[in-house]
């Protein structure tokens, strides 16, 4: 080190793209040095998994309204985490490295590999917790294990443990590091938009800002919060949030919400509100304590089970070309709008992996490519969820029926109509099953194939045949374990 190094201090920015609420900045400017507001693209590099389409888009736009709101000096890097704190460490004196924890098992290896190579170097460094409202160690059964299922999860350990810390407020003042750093990369360089038009389609109507989290917050409080308990299920009413790819790029914070929370009447939505934060702690929570979620069944069980492989049904599905009005129209929502409404997303992972008997890994890797809000904690666990695979699932044998479901939480049709334009004029009483239309309506509308498609297989028998299959595969382990007996 030689005297005519600056010192500096670095705020690594990563799932927590504001400065609001921000732990690890506030810590950074505590060091009394200027600091550098530091963001690595390293997907793809080393062990670290490479994001999907969708998100490389939200990230794009969240990074330039970062910059923005930092006048200009977020310092970006693309490559391995450590290559580049090398290369920082070799222009400047690092007084210290702060960040707020993340918590996917790729992470955690590069983090705390990185966090011994920075104290190697005797370079300060500390993580915060700017993501989770109760970290995955803190919370645990009474002997000692991780729970499974939600409710105890939620009611008896996370109300029970100490509450989520108060959120705290932006810095007043931002000592910025004012030279540019050397070697720093462009935005544009990094290259997360695609090269289609999807990605300019899919950012219509979302202001992917910390400020665009704070609209969207009060948009909310105003028109859905006190719906929410019923009306969360309604796709085509503005009663839930969509605050998910603000919460997973951390725009907004958990801890901001909850603790605005409190300023409402505690009825039953804001209840309802809050424990939907708390599936999202949950999953997070398998994630840590199970890192195999996204790749293995969750319950043993299934291994072994006999998805029907077919990638024309897979294609299909992704297309919105099914015959099934709700489930196009969600395959849709999510093409075109990079969101699917949480309703919509039970019934399409519910057919895909039921009524067309695909492997609900197949599904996963494609909502983590559309969707902008894809983590592969929720993702994961969520798909589990509706596969009944997973942790405290929906037993195997509940298959959701698309056709009720539509009529339920769709009646007048609004949110097939929006997305399924060729269904714009058919009457709301052949909308949710349109192959059970008199043969002159289906003429006259085209749900002959001509303009909408017939189903891809029919609902009654796929049901029948998934939980033949599932009957089977039970059976055929019984018989094996009988046998090793
Ligand atoms: C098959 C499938 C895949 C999913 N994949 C993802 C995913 O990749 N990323 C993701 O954030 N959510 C995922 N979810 C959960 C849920 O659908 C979304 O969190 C929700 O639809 C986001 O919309 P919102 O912000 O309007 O939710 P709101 O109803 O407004 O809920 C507020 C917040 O609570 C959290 N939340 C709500 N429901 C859940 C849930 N069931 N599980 C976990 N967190 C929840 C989210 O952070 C959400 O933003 C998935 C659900 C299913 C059925």
């Amino acid at each position: 080190m030689t005297d005519r190094m600056e010192k500096i201090a670095i705020c690594w920015f990563r799932r927590d793209l504001r400065l609001a609420d921000n732990p690890a900045l506030c810590a950074a400017l505590d060091h009394g040095v200027p600091i550098v507001p530091l963001f690595i693209d390293d997907q793809g590099k080393g062990d670290q998994p490479k994001q999907g389409g969708a998100s490389n888009v939200w990230l794009h736009h969240s990074l330039a309204a970062l910059d923005k709101d930092l006048g200009g000096k977020l310092t970006l890097f693309q490559g391995p985490a450590q290559d580049v704190f090398e290369h920082l460490k070799a222009t400047y004196e690092i007084v210290a490295v702060h960040w707020n924890r993340m918590y996917e098992p790729a992470a955690i290896t590069r983090d705390k590999a990185l966090k011994q190579w920075l104290a190697d170097q005797n370079i300060e460094v500390h993580s915060h917790n700017g993501t989770l409202l109760f970290e995955p160690w803190t919370i645990e059964k009474k002997d000692g294990g991780p729970y499974k299922v939600f409710t105890p999860f939620y009611k008896k350990g996370c109300l029970n443990a100490a509450p989520p810390r108060a959120p705290l407020p932006a810095p007043d003042e931002l000592n910025l590091y004012a030279d540019k750093v050397a070697d720093a990369t462009s935005l544009s360089d990094l290259d997360l938009l695609p090269t289609r038009d999807w990605g300019d389609m899919i950012v219509d109507g979302w202001d992917i800002s910390e400020k665009g989290a704070r609209e969207r917050w009060d948009r909310f409080v105003e028109e859905g919060l006190y719906n929410y308990k019923e009306g969360r299920d309604r796709p085509s009413k503005p009663f839930v949030s969509r605050l998910s790819p603000y919460l997973h790029f951390g725009q907004i914070s958990p801890h901001q919400l909850w603790a605005a929370l409190d300023h409402y009447d505690q009825d039953r939505n804001v209840g309802h509100f809050r424990s939907e934060l708390g599936w999202r702690e949950f999953s997070a929570y398998l994630l840590y304590h199970f890192p195999s979620l996204p790749e293995s069944n969750f319950q043993p069980q299934f291994e072994g089970f006999t998805w029907a492989k077919d990638a024309r049904r897979v294609q299909r599905w992704q297309q919105g070309k099914t015959g099934i009005p709700i489930v196009d129209a969600g395959m849709r929502e999510l093409w075109t709008t990079g969101y699917m409404h949480n309703r919509v997303r039970m019934i399409v992972a519910s057919y895909l992996t039921k009524n067309l008997r695909q492997d609900w890994r197949d599904g996963l890797a494609w909502f983590e490519d559309c969707l902008f809000d894809a983590d592969l904690a929720s993702n994961s666990a969520s798909w589990q969820w509706v596969a009944g695979t997973g942790a405290d699932a929906a037993p195997y044998f509940r298959v959701f029926n698309p056709v009720l479901q539509g009529e339920k939480f769709d009646p007048e049709g609004d949110y097939i109509r929006a997305h399924v334009p060729e269904l714009q004029d058919v009457p709301t009483r052949y909308l949710f099953a349109p192959w059970e239309a008199p043969k002159d309506m289906r003429e006259k509308y085209g749900l002959d194939g001509s303009k909408y498609p017939e189903p891809m297989v029919d609902l009654k028998q796929s049901r029948q045949e998934a939980l033949a299959a599932y009957e089977a595969h039970k059976n055929a382990r019984a018989g094996a374990k009988e046998s090793e007996i």
